[in-house]
C-alpha cells in the first residue's frame, strides 16, 4: 500500500514539483489476543497533503538524514511551529523521482509580497520573529537549510495560529536547475520569479561550497525579512544584474530605503554581512524581535478565569485585553476549540479575539481579545467593582437588544454559548457603547458532537431547569439553544433590577426556585411595575416568556429581537439608521434577493451561497446559512455581474464574465451554462414562463432568447446596438437601441417560440437606455438622459413624456430612473381602463448626479417634477416591490423616503470608493420600518448589504430636511 498519493495536479505554480495530494498515516495495531504476533497495519483516514516531487539527482547528500529526522519530528508532534511538517516521504526508483509528503500551506512568501496572496498572515513583527525562529531551530539541530528564498517561506493559513513555516529544509540542491524548467507566468513574473534562485539568495564566495556553513543562511534570512519588508524588493539590488554585482561588493544599496530605527534595520544589517568571527547573529535577531513582539502584556489583571487571567496588554499599539492560559495536554482542546471556533466570529456584540499568540516561551497561549470596559456584572455590583470607570451604558431596551443579538448571531453560527451569565457579558469601551457576548470557552457545536458535555462550572444560577435537573447524573442532556435563552432571560432581569436574579434574591434559594419554577422576583416585580409604564409591561412579558419552565413554550431569540426592535423603534425613530453590515459573505459577492422569502443568494466566483433567517427583524450579520454552499471554482466563470431570480423562483441565472448559468432551485443543479457571444450584460427572466430569458450585451446587435429547460438559445433577435430588453408579456418582448433611440416589439409565436416578428415600432428619442413595463397599465416606458416617454401598444405616439434640459456634462445628465409599481392583487376595479386613469399608477423617481433626486407623475395637475432632494451623486434610485418605500443611492450617500407622503425617513453617508452597481429592497407585507432590508452592491466593495437597523448614532440631521421643491430647471412637455 502506498502511503502517499499524488494527484499530480500542480498544486502552486510558483514552485516546481508541488502537487496537491494526500498520504495516509501508517498506524498499527496490536492484536490483543496474540501479543507476541506482528502488528498489523490498519487502514487509516487518508489526509490532505502537499505532494513536493524531487528528482533524485537534486536531492542534497544527506537529505535522507533531515527528512527522516522531519518526518519523527512529526510523528512525534514536536515539529517546530515555524517548520513546514514533513509527514513521509517515498522513493520512485524507475523513474528517479522522490516524492515529499508535506504539510498543505495556503501560500508562500514570494507569492504574498508580490500581492499574488491576500489571504490571512500574522503581524508584522510575528512575521519577522517567526521566519527567524524557524531557522534559528534548523540550526540548533544541525540542519543548515542552504536555500532560503520567498519561496521556500510559506504561509500556513490553516494553523491557529496563522504561522509562517520554513520548508524545503535541506532537501534539494539549489533552485537554479528548477528555474530553468519554470513555464508559467507573464514577462513580469517571470522576472520577480527569477529573483527566487539561490544565487540572489548568497554572496558569490558562499555558492560553491558544497558543504555549505550556516553563513548562508543568514545572509539570505537578511533579504527575506528585507524582501519582506519592502513588498518584493531586494536588499542589494532592483535588477537581477546589479543584485549579482552588489552581492559580491557586498554592498546592500537598497538598505537606506528602511529607516534606521526600525526594529530589523540593525538586525538585516548584521546577517547581510555575515561576520567574520563565525559568530551566529541569529539569537540575538531572534532576541530583539521577540522583545518587539506587537504584544506586550501588562500585569493589570482585568479578571479571573478558570483557565488563567485577563491582564491588559498592547496589540500593535492598541489596548487589548490577554487571555493566558496554560497549556498543558488536558487543556489543550478546550482551549483550540474555544480559539478556533471564536476566531471565526466577527459581530459588534461578540467580544473580538484579534490575535492567538503562543507566549515566547511556548507555556501559554494567548488569546488577544477586543478591550472592554468591565463586565454586566461589575456594572451592577459597582461597589465591589474596582477596575477602570464603567462608561454609561445605552437605553435598557438597546442594552438588552444587544444582547439577545449578540447570542443570536452565536447560534446562527450553529453554537450555543451554554455559559451565559452576567459575568460574561461585557460593556465595550467604545462609543456609542455596546454590549458584548463574551468568554466561548464552554461554546458547543449544535450538532450532536462527541464532546463530553459532563463539564459544569461555576456556579449554578444562569443554569435552565433542563440542564439543572440533571446536574447530579452522569449524562447531562445536551445544551440547546433554548437553554442559551433561559440563561439570557435571566441575565435581561438581572440588568433591569440592577443585579437581581428572577428566581430569588438569596443565591441559595436560585437552582430551588429554577427547578420548582418560582420566578419570584419577576412576579414581584411585575406587580410594582407602573400602570402606565406600557414599555417595562412589554419587557417583564418576554423575560417571562424566555425562562419558562418548559423548553418547548420559551420564546425563541428570532422573536425577542423582533419584539425588542419594535419597543425601539416605536421609542426613537430618528435613532433608527441604515448601518452597513460587515459581510460574512466576504468580498465581491453579488446579491440576489429572494422576492418573497428570507432568502439572499450571493454570488462570486468561488461560490454561490445562500442565507437565511427567523425574521425580517434580524440584522444581516445574523443570517445563516440556509444550505451547504455550492462551490463553482472548477468552473472557472470569472468575476459575477449579476444574479436574477426566475418568476416562480425555481431558477437562479448568473451572469458571469464568461458565462451565463442557471441554477434550478433549492437543488442547484446547473441547467444552462454557456458563453453567449459577446459576454452578456444583462439576464431577463420571462415574467410568465419559469424557462424563458433573454440575455444580451449592451451595444451588442443580438438579443438571446434562451431556455433553460432545454440548456440552449432558442433564437437570437437582431437589433442594432442594443441597450435596453424588457418582456411585456409571455410572449413579447421590448427591445431598445442606443443607435437610434427606436423600441421595437417582438411578437413569439405561442407554441413554436424561435419564430419571432415585429410587430411595432416606437421612437424615443436619439438613444434609449431603459425600459420598464407595467402590467397594471399595460403601458411601456422608455428613458434616456433626455427624457422620459410613456407608450400604450395603441398608439405611435407617446401617451406622456418629460423632457429634461439638454445637458452638456457627461456629470450632469441624469442617470437612472424607477417607476413604482404598485402590485396591488390584479384584480382592481374597472381593470386596465381604471388603472390608466390613476396617478397612483404613475410614479417616476430619477436620479441626476449633479442636480439631485426627482420624482414626477403625469397625472398629478401640475405635471411638473418635483425635487427630493439636492444631494449630489446619487447614481441609482429604486422603489420597493410594493411601492412603500424609495432609495436613491451613490457613492457618497444613501437615502430613503416614504413613498406616501415623501418624507425623508433616512440618510446615511458613504464613503465608497466604487460606484453602485445594484440596490434592492427587502420588504415584508409588515408595515414596520425595522422589518425592511435594503440589499446595494457596490463595484468592487467589500460592503455589499445596507439595512435598517438600530443604533445610537449622533447623526440626527436625516429626518430634518426634506422639504419637496418643484423644480424650474426641468421642463414638461407635453
Ligand atoms: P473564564 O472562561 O475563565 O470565565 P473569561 O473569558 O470570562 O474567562 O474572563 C474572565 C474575566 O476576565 C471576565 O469575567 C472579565 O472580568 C475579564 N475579561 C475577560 N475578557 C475581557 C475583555 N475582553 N476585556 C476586559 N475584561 C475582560
Ligand atoms: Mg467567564
Amino acid at each position: 500500500m502506498l502511503e502517499l498519493v499524488c494527484n499530480n495536479q500542480l498544486f502552486n505554480p510558483y514552485v516546481d514539483g508541488m502537487y496537491g495530494g494526500y498520504w495516509k498515516p501508517k498506524k498499527y495495531h496490536r492484536n490483543p489476543r496474540d501479543p507476541g504476533a506482528k502488528l498489523e497495519m490498519i487502514e487509516v483516514e487518508q489526509k490532505e497533503a502537499t505532494i513536493r516531487r524531487i528528482k533524485n539527482e537534486d536531492c542534497l547528500d544527506g537529505w535522507k538524514v533531515v527528512a527522516d529526522k522531519l518526518v519523527e519530528d512529526n510523528l512525534y508532534k514536536r515539529t517546530h511551529n515555524n517548520i513546514l511538517r514533513v509527514f513521509c516521504y517515498e522513493e520512485d526508483v524507475t523513474n528517479g523521482w522522490r516524492y515529499f509528503a508535506l504539510e498543505p500551506y495556503s501560500a508562500t512568501l514570494y507569492e504574498y509580497c508580490t500581492g499574488r496572496y491576500k489571504g490571512a498572515m500574522p503581524n508584522q513583527s510575528q512575521v519577522l520573529y517567526q521566519i527567524v525562529n524557524g531557522i534559528c531551530y534548523l540550526h540548533v539541530e544541525g540542519i543548515i537549510h542552504g536555500d532560503l528564498n520567498p519561496l521556500n517561506v510559506v504561509v500556513a493559513a490553516h494553523s491557529q495560529p496563522v504561522r509562517m513555516k520554513i520548508s524545503d529544509s535541506r532537501l534539494t540542491t539549489f533552485s537554479e536547475v528548477r528555474s530553468e524548467e519554470r513555464m508559467i507566468g507573464d514577462g513580469t513574473s517571470l522576472k520577480n520569479l527569477e529573483l527566487c534562485q539561490s544565487k540572489y539568495w548568497t554572496l558569490p564566495e558562499q555558492k560553491d561550497v558544497v558543504e555549505k556553513k550556516a553563513d548562508v543562511d543568514f545572509v539570505a534570512a537578511g533579504c527575506l525579512l528585507f524582501y519582506y519588508l519592502k513588498s518584493a524588493k531586494h536588499v542589494f539590488g532592483d535588477d537581477l544584474e546589479s543584485i549579482l554585482k552588489n552581492l559580491k561588493e557586498k554592498n546592500p544599496v537598497n538598505l537606506k530605503e528602511l529607516s534606521n530605527n526600525h526594529v530589523a534595520y540593525d538586525p538585516i544589517q548584521k546577517m547581510i554581512i555575515p561576520p567574520t568571527n563565525g559568530l551566529s547573529p541569529l539569537p540575538k535577531v531572534k532576541e530583539k524581535f521577540e522583545k518587539a513582539l506587537s504584544l506586550q502584556v501588562t500585569d493589570k489583571l482585568l479578571g479571573h478565569g478558570s483557565f488563567g487571567n485577563v491582564y491588559e496588554g498592547k496589540f500593535n499599539g492598541d489596548p487589548v485585553a490577554v487571555k493566558q492560559m496554560t497549556t498543558t495536554t488536558a487543556e489543550r482542546k478546550i482551549i483550540q476549540r474555544e480559539m478556533s471556533i471564536h476566531m471565526e466570529l466577527n459581530h459588534v456584540n461578540v467580544v473580538k479575539l484579534l490575535d492567538v499568540a503562543d507566549s515566547a516561551d511556548n507555556r501559554l497561549t494567548q488569546l488577544v481579545l477586543e478591550l472592554c470596559a468591565g463586565t454586566l456584572e461589575d456594572w451592577a455590583d459597582e461597589k465591589k467593582y474596582n477596575g477602570p470607570k464603567l462608561p454609561k451604558l445605552p437605553p435598557d431596551e438597546l442594552v438588552l437588544y444587544q444582547i439577545a443579538n449578540g447570542l443570536h448571531y452565536i447560534h446562527s453560527r450553529n453554537l450555543v454559548h451554554r455559559d451565559i451569565k452576567p459575568d460574561n457579558i461585557l460593556i465595550s469601551t467604545t462609543t456609542p457603547v455596546q454590549m458584548k457576548v463574551s468568554d466561548l470557552s464552554f461554546v458547543k457545536k449544535t450538532r450532536k458532537d462527541i464532546y463530553s458535555q459532563s463539564e459544569i462550572r461555576g456556579t449554578l444560577l444562569w443554569l435552565a431547569p433542563e440542564r439543572l435537573k440533571f446536574l447530579g447524573d452522569s449524562e447531562l442532556p445536551d445544551a440547546t439553544i433554548k437553554s442559551d435563552t433561559f440563561s439570557s432571560g435571566c441575565v435581561f432581569f438581572y440588568f433591569l433590577t440592577r443585579g437581581i436574579h428572577p428566581f430569588g434574591k438569596n443565591v441559595v434559594d436560585v437552582p430551588v426556585n429554577i427547578l420548582k419554577n418560582k420566578q419570584e422576583e419577576l412576579v414581584s416585580y411585575k406587580q410594582n411595575l407602573a400602570a402606565d409604564d406600557v414599555n417595562g409591561r412589554i419587557l417583564a412579558r418576554l423575560i417571562e416568556d424566555m425562562i419558562q419552565f418548559e423548553e418547548k413554550e420559551r420564546i425563541g431569540l428570532p422573536e425577542v429581537i423582533k419584539q425588542l426592535a419594535a419597543v425601539l423603534y416605536g421609542m426613537d425613530k430618528s435613532k433608527f439608521q441604515l448601518s452597513l453590515v460587515e459581510a460574512s459573505l466576504g468580498w465581491d459577492y453579488i446579491i440576489g434577493s429572494h422576492p418573497t422569502e428570507l432568502i439572499l443568494a450571493c454570488a462570486n466566483e468561488e461560490k454561490l451561497i445562500f442565507y437565511t433567517a427567523e425574521n425580517l427583524a434580524i440584522p444581516f450579520s445574523n443570517w445563516r446559512k440556509k444550505k451547504e454552499e455550492v462551490t463553482l471554482q472548477h468552473l472557472n466563470l470569472g468575476r459575477v455581474y449579476s444574479l436574477e431570480w426566475n418568476i416562480n423562483r425555481t431558477q437562479l441565472a448568473a451572469r458571469y464574465h464568461r458565462d451565463t448559468v442557471v441554477w434550478s432551485y433549492p437543488e442547484c443543479e446547473i441547467l444552462f451554462q454557456k458563453k453567449l457571444p459577446h459576454f452578456t450584460s444583462t439576464i431577463n427572466w420571462n415574467p410568465t414562463r419559469p424557462n424563458l430569458f433573454a440575455a444580451h450585451y449592451n451595444g451588442d446587435c443580438q438579443v438571446f432568447v434562451c431556455d433553460s429547460s432545454i440548456g440552449d438559445v432558442i433564437t437570437p433577435i437582431d437589433c442594432k446596438r442594443v441597450s435596453a430588453v424588457k418582456w411585456i408579456s409571455e410572449n413579447r418582448i421590448a427591445v431598445a437601441s442606443s443607435w437610434n433611440g427606436t423600441i421595437k416589439i417582438f411578437e413569439m409565436e405561442e407554441n413554436n417560440l424561435t419564430t419571432t416578428r415585429l410587430v411595432k415600432e416606437f421612437t424615443h428619442g436619439e438613444h434609449c437606455d431603459y425600459l420598464e413595463w407595467n402590467e397594471m397599465t399595460q403601458y411601456l416606458a422608455s428613458f434616456s438622459d433626455n427624457g422620459i416617454k410613456i407608450w400604450s401598444m395603441d398608439d405611435d405616439m407617446p401617451i406622456y413624456s418629460l423632457k429634461f434640459p439638454l445637458q452638456k456634462e457627461e456629470e450632469e445628465k441624469v442617470k437612472d430612473f424607477a417607476w413604482r409599481l404598485c402590485t396591488g392583487n390584479g384584480e382592481e376595479e374597472g381593470g386596465i381602463e381604471m388603472a390608466r386613469k390613476s396617478a397612483n399608477n404613475f410614479t417616476f423617481a430619477y436620479a441626476s448626479p449633479r442636480n439631485g433626486v426627482f420624482i414626477w407623475n403625469p397625472l398629478e395637475s401640475e405635471q411638473q417634477p418635483r425635487r427630493l432632494s439636492q444631494e449630489k451623486y446619487i447614481e441609482t434610485v429604486a422603489f420597493s416591490s410594493d411601492g412603500r418605500f424609495l432609495a436613491a443611492g451613490g457613492k457618497k450617500k444613501l437615502l430613503i423616503w416614504s413613498a406616501e407622503d415623501w418624507v425623508q425617513i433616512n440618510k446615511v453617508n458613504m464613503d465608497m470608493k466604487y460606484g453602485l452597481r445594484n440596490m434592492s429592497f427587502f420588504t415584508t407585507k409588515s408595515t414596520n420600518l425595522y422589518e425592511n432590508k435594503l440589499t446595494v452592491n457596490y463595484e468592487y466593495g467589500d460592503w455589499s448589504l445596507i439595512e435598517c437597523a438600530f443604533e445610537e448614532s449622533n447623526i440626527s440631521d436625516s429626518a430634518s430636511e426634506i422639504p419637496t421643491e418643484s423644480a424650474e430647471d426641468v421642463m414638461d412637455l407635453k
